[in-house]
């Protein structure tokens, strides 16, 4: 079957930001029978490489995109292996992150529960190894299946071979954003402990009176959490965390302490420690700030919005200010977490 083609086609709806832009060829693949057919056409027009587009929750277009673009709806949830303990489950590519979770919970698996409502598609998940409330996606990782969009050969990733780590994989690293990721595995259980060991969740289920929560309960208590702080980007666009948290050396960290208490640190495995990117962006004034409709909301200093007509370059210049502001206090470099597309980057 060939994958569906598009052609040119705005973006501003399949993107989280809400800012314009147009793809100049557009492809969107239903079924794995899509794929070889879809290769071969790329092959043919010997363009620059695809770029692989979920939900547009972590983009930030600052342009129109002239590679060709590749949306993955690629559907359905299963179980693989059921060993009465650890359950293996897959997720097409295209599907709701946020559905895998409400359907693993939904089948008496734990697991996902702290991940609960974040935006975007099972596909991308592995991609920056989504994380919150204490837990990352690696945590239940089992393996992904994905295509190489340059030769249409297929792959199995592990664990390993996906090398995760703080908002990273190997699929972010250059010389293999070639693969399109189809299926994710995940290994859940009917009763591994639960992850509690975050401040704002056991508070909210204190709050809520539950003593020995379920991972359901667990969930609810995230997602409660997620819609009292995070803009919703249908009401307000945003791709979440505009920066990552800094991994600097403990030296550095002790040093800006010295000089600008109260930053917030949390060890890393290694000798190093990350520190809060939301403390110093505060810190710098930004928290609230306006300039046109790009800004920065006024509960959350990581999160930058677009509160109405703010194009991708506004956003960028805004994010460019606070950058340059953190480093010249505090001397670190705050990295972003959206990919950047289009025709200036970071
Ligand atoms: C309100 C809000 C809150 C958020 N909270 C969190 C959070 O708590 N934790 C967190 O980690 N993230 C968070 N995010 C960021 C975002 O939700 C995640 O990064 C999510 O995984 C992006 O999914 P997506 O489908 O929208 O990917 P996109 O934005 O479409 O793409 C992101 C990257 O993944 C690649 N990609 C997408 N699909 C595939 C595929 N099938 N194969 C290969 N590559 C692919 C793209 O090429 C791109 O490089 C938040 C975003 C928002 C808007």
């Amino acid at each position: 079957m060939p994958a569906h083609h598009l052609g040119r086609t705005p973006l501003d709806t399949l993107n989280t930001f809400g800012v314009h832009a147009i793809a100049r060829d557009l492809w969107r693949v239903h079924a794995l029978s899509d794929l070889p057919g879809l290769v071969a056409q790329l092959q043919a027009l010997a363009g620059p490489l695809p770029f692989v587009l979920g939900g547009g929750s972590n983009l930030l277009l600052t342009g129109d995109v002239d590679a060709p673009m590749v949306q993955v709806a690629l559907r359905g949830f299963r179980v693989v292996r059921d060993d009465g303990k650890t359950v293996i489950v897959e997720g097409a590519a295209g599907e709701s992150w946020d559905a895998l979770v409400s359907w693993s919970l939904a089948a008496g698996l734990n697991g996902l529960q702290n991940l609960a409502l974040i935006p975007g598609s099972v596909g991308a998940a592995p991609i920056q190894n989504i994380g919150a409330y204490g837990v990352e996606l690696r945590d239940c990782f089992d393996s992904l299946d994905a295509i190489d969009l340059r030769t249409g050969c297929w792959r199995s990733f592990d664990a390993a071979e996906c090398a995760f780590a703080y908002r990273h994989s190997v699929f972010k690293t250059p010389g293999h954003t070639h693969w399109l990721v189809c299926a994710v595995r995940f290994r859940l259980s009917r009763s591994a402990p639960l992850q509690l060991d975050y401040g704002d969740l056991r508070a909210e289920l204190a709050r809520t009176g539950h003593t020995a929560p379920s991972a359901s309960d667990v969930a609810q208590a995230v997602r409660a959490i997620r819609r009292r702080k995070l803009p919703d980007p249908a009401v307000l666009g945003n791709a979440g965390s505009f920066f990552k948290n800094p991994v600097i050396s403990a030296q550095q960290a002790a040093a800006i302490q010295s000089r600008e208490p109260g930053l917030p640190c949390w060890p890393t495995s290694g000798s190093e420690v990350k520190v809060s990117a939301a403390w110093m962006i505060d810190q710098c004034g930004w928290k609230g700030f306006r300039d046109g409709d790009a800004g920065v909301h006024t509960a959350h200093a990581l999160v930058l919005v677009n509160h109405g007509h703010a194009q991708g370059r506004d956003i960028l210049a805004l994010a460019l200010r606070i950058r340059d502001s953190v480093h010249a206090r505090f001397g670190v470099n705050l990295e972003p977490e959206p990919v950047i597309l289009g025709h200036a980057t970071l």
